[in-house]
């Protein structure tokens, strides 16, 4: 059994509170670690460190350029222990191996390319229009960052997070989910090992609804970077409003993937599955709304159930298992609740909708992946979002039709997009409302490109050069040029 304590001005330390919250395997359903219930005296500890490295000039005081390097010698390390980081991560949420080792050695890239940018961005002179005044601009880091994150892909989205706010130079408090804490607290002693000041990365564990508001409302804390769902999102979009923080929400989605009967219907098939079966449903891009031109609904569906008959359950570290857990027992209940708000809703259950159960795993939180057809885009199970292996299948006439139905929904964050017509992908891009659209693939996502959501979706964006902007501050500077102050009562 590991113990892992909250990681504070350099030093792993226990909780306040002396308790610690359990963590389990998603596979053999046991306890595997502890991590520390964190309170709010140990945020306060831990901001207080990270708004002391804030001031420290060890930190302060280093170059873009030399913040560059250490992010650079971080994804070297990174590199080194990405097998090590995947098996970490594989315990606590039960994700495939097989993804999580690519994902794992992917995320040198965020410290690659946000420490390339760090010494990139640049202020301007501004031509102005005052006689006697120069006037430029310059880029500051904001401070104290708070970031808090979901159990779904732990380090990766905690990454897109700290590599730039670091590049930026600010310090943080990072906050991960009360279900997969481990794979973080391994992760920080490559940052300690890179060579950052202590102080500069801290990380608080423990149940959000209890020691969450006190990170958020902290008056250190200039900036909160969330992903996770959106009733917590709008909390704590309500929490940082009432001290005027800024906020970056990553939050869910309910992304329609449409299939026009002019698709390569081979490939269409393939990203019908991987938008809504890879890792089980449990990403905020799924595919869970798959709007079929009805001339080929019926042929598409069968296509899809036959796909789905061969598919391999197992155990996450075997590199041929195709369907891993559900990462928690929570979820496994929501999916669950879900099937049955559907099946109570009228939508036709055409596969699954029960446990599977797989030999070797009796406690294994396996769910068959789930279609149902006939579902109207105006049901709970075409509107909430699962975070799950459900797919709701929805067919459509026309163009038009499919750009309504795809649009009537309060999320925003993807789409998907099967023609082989490209006028028609084009005009599709521009009439879907979402943050991240793909035609004719899914789930394509890199750091060097913005990521975020339309409306309940979420604000701000991750990634690319627009994910850097978020954690900085803009500053206008005024120079008299000129040295003689005119009549101090009126404006220049
Ligand atoms: P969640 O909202 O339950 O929890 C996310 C994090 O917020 C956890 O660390 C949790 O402890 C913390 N939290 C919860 N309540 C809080 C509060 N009141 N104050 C402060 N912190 C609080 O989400 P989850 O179940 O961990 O993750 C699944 C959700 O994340 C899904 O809705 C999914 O769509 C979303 N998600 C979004 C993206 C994206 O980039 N848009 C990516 C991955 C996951």
């Amino acid at each position: 059994m590991r113990v892992y304590g909250h990681y504070i001005d350099g030093a792993f330390t226990g909780s306040d509170s002396g308790s610690y919250i359990e963590s389990t395997d998603p596979v053999s359903g046991e306890v595997w670690s502890k991590i520390a219930r964190g309170t709010d005296a140990d945020v306060e500890r831990a901001c207080a460190s990270a708004q002391a490295a804030f001031e420290n000039p060890e930190w302060r005081g280093l170059s873009a350029s030399a913040r560059g390097k250490l992010l650079r010698q971080l994804g070297d390390l990174i590199l080194e222990n990405a097998d090590w980081l995947a098996s970490v991560e594989m315990k606590d949420n039960g994700k495939l191996i097989a993804e999580l080792g690519n994902q794992m050695r992917y995320m040198s890239n965020y410290y690659y390319y946000y420490g390339g940018l760090a010494d990139k961005i640049e202020g301007s002179t501004i031509p102005s229009d005052k006689p006697g005044v120069f006037n430029f601009t310059r880029y500051e880091p904001l401070g104290v960052v708070a970031c808090i994150m979901p159990w779904n892909s732990p380090l990766p989205l905690t990454s897109l997070k700290l590599a730039p706010a670091l590049a930026a130079g600010n310090t943080v408090v990072l906050k991960p989910s009360e279900f997969t804490s481990a794979s973080l607290l391994e992760f920080v002693k490559l940052v300690e090992l890179a060579g950052f000041p202590k102080g500069v990365v801290n990380v608080v564990t423990g149940f959000g609804h209890e020691m969450g508001e006190a990170l958020v409302s902290h008056p250190h804390v200039e900036r909160i970077a969330f992903t996770g769902g959106p009733e917590a999102g709008r909390i704590i979009n309500e929490q940082a409003a009432r001290s005027m923080k800024r906020v970056t929400m990553e939050l869910g989605g309910k992304s329609p993937n449409i299939i026009f009967e002019d698709a390569d219907l081979d490939q269409a098939l393939k990203g019908a599955v991987a938008g809504i079966f890879a890792a089980s449903g449990q990403t905020c891009v799924a595919g869970s709304r798959l709007l079929v031109q009805r001339s080929i609904h019926d042929a598409f569906l069968e296509r899809l159930v036959t796909f789905l008959e061969d598919i391999k359950f197992g155990h996450p570290s075997d590199p041929s298992t195709q369907i891993a857990p559900i990462s928690t027992a929570p979820q496994l209940k929501k999916i669950e609740d879900y099937v049955r708000i559907a099946t109570e809703e009228g939508a036709r259950l055409v596969r699954g909708g029960k446990r599977a159960s797989v030999d070797g795993y009796p406690n294994g939180l396996f769910y068959e992946p789930t279609i149902f057809a006939d579902v109207d885009n105006s049901m709970r199970i075409a509107q909430e979002e699962v975070f799950g292996p459900i797919l709701s299948v929805i067919p459509f006439d026309t163009e038009e039709d499919a750009v309504r139905i795809a649009n009537d929904i309060k999320f925003g964050l993807a789409a998907g997009i099967w023609t082989e017509n490209l006028a028609r992908g084009i005009r599709m891009t521009e009439k879907v409302r979402a943050g991240t659209i793909w035609v004719n693939n899914y789930r394509s996502t890199s750091v060097t490109s913005p990521f975020g959501g339309f409306k309940m979706s979420g604000i701000g964006r991750e990634g690319g050069i627009p994910g850097m902007m978020e954690y900085l501050e803009l500053k206008s500077v005024w120079i008299s040029t000129n040295v003689d102050i005119p009549n101090p009562f009126i404006r220049r």
